[in-house]
């Protein structure tokens, strides 16, 4: 392995129209072999009245139907055990992995040879541009049980990193492998990155004299809000590096690099469009809309145009760090977001406001629900140490929110440091209670 500051940089480093070509071979082939073999895709093309050869530019896609969630729920299991979205025999499958199931069925995705084979070359470029080298150890705390993130360790592992396999083990066990292995980088999810790092403070151990350089987050928005990414990196004197992938497609397909400002999107293997929540019009680059992405290479169960339900914005252009592949911004969760008073607010809005506020310990819970035929919100909150009274705090909290988004909260109840359930995977921060719609289904 070279010292290169990329693992691929003709490819990192290439020119818009480049990539762009790049994108319209594999859309071109992607699209053909999806119409020819998945028999969801022939029905729905057919349906739409589009074919294969109507792909002469990578706009052209924007003829072609949608599919979201609900389409890969309804679809497994017809047909085959994989459904009606793959397309290649079973026995091209050589692995599978699950959704969790938290919002419905859990969903599955199928991987050819060759798609996990370029799946890990893409977990390793972007733990290459995470600042990870072969020298580093690299302790992959993410859930191993069905769960995509898993083999990503593979990634570090095939850039001659030292792969610790910890997985999800409670934090006692956690904190004594980091002890004993001293990786220098680890990956886990923001809310349990902090987590362990106040555990670690109240066995006292000092998690700034740990050997961990870098933290690489994913699964939830934290590690792009400002202060929760500040709070995490002054609490462990390391780096952080946000990592988004999609259970859908692959276990991570975009990545921060050290300008920490957006997600490298692998456009090689996604093609990335920006749509408007209500209405699916495409938008423009730079503007706030549902991402929606078709995998360009993957063979299993191609995903033409699959609405992510993630929030976010795309930016090009040549970044700091020298790659040009666009950057995804991601605002929040579609399901998340809540409308008070006409404003959007996402819970990651509540918490830029509450992170920054020092007589707050940082967890909270937000509370949505319906009065008088219109949505209000809630915040629940733990006062730190050198609170103010609670009357004064909770004075100071929302004025803030109000400032801030635009619209004040309910409420705002002030507990005990420790009094919010701590995470152990992914935060459970909001409670809706709005009487939720089901994801609409796209389906043909
Ligand atoms: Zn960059």
């Amino acid at each position: 392995m070279s010292d290169s500051k990329y693992w691929e940089e003709e490819w990192e480093t290439a020119p818009r129209e480049v990539i762009e070509q790049k994108q319209l071979e594999s859309l071109k082939e992607i699209v053909g072999f999806a119409y020819a073999n998945a028999p969801y895709y022939k029905r729905s093309f057919d349906e739409a009245g589009v074919k294969p050869e109507d792909i002469k530019t990578l706009e052209d896609i924007r003829k072609f139907p949608f599919i979201n969630k609900q389409t890969e729920r309804l679809t497994q299991g017809k047909g085959s055990m994989v459904g009606e979205l793959a397309a290649v025999d079973e026995k091209e499958i050589i692995f599978i992995s699950a959704s969790s199931g938290s919002t419905g069925v859990p969903t599955i995705s199928p991987f050819t040879q060759k798609d996990f084979d370029e799946w890990i070359n893409i977990e390793s470029r972007l733990m290459y541009q995470a600042g990870m080298r072969n020298t580093d150890r690299y302790m992959h705390g993410i859930n191993f049980s069905l769960f995509v993130g898993g083999p990503c360790v593979l990634g570090a592992q095939g850039l001659g990193a030292m792969g610790i396999w910890s997985g999800t083990l409670p934090s006692d066990r956690l904190l004594y492998i980091i002890q004993q292995f001293q990786p220098t980088f680890i990956q886990t999810t923001p809310s349990y990155a902090l987590y362990l790092g106040e555990t670690a403070k109240k066995k006292g151990i000092n998690p700034k004299e740990l050997s961990v350089k870098r933290i690489i987050v994913a699964g939830e928005p934290g590690g792009s809000i400002p202060a929760t990414r500040k709070a995490i990196e002054e609490l462990w004197d390391a780096k952080l590096i946000e990592f988004y992938g999609l259970s859908d497609i692959f276990g991570a397909c975009a990545a921060m690099c050290d300008e920490q400002d957006g997600l490298h999107l692998a456009e090689d293997h996604i093609l990335v469009e920006t749509v408007d929540v209500n209405t699916g019009e495409v938008l423009p680059d730079g503007e706030t809309g549902e991402l929606v992405f078709t995998s360009l290479r993957k063979h299993a169960r191609p995903m033409i145009r699959f609405r992510t339900g993630d929030i976010g914005y795309v930016t090009k252009g040549r970044c700091g760090c020298g790659r040009t592949s666009a950057k995804i911004h991601i605002v929040g969760r579609k399901d998340d977001m809540f409308i008070v008073s006409g404003v959007n607010i996402f819970p990651s809005d509540v918490e830029t406001v509450l992170r920054e506020l020092k007589e707050i310990t940082g967890e909270y819970r937000i509370h949505v629900f319906n009065r008088d035929y219109t949505a209000r919100y809630g915040v629940e909150v733990e006062r730190s140490e050198s609170a103010d009274k609670d009357e004064e705090l909770k004075k100071k909290i929302v004025a803030a929110l109000k400032s801030r988004i635009g619209v004040k909260p309910d409420y705002v109840t002030v507990l005990d440091d420790g009094a919010l359930p701590r995470a152990e995977h992914k935060a459970k921060r909001l409670i809706d209670e709005r009487g939720k719609e089901d994801d609409q289904a796209i389906l043909i």
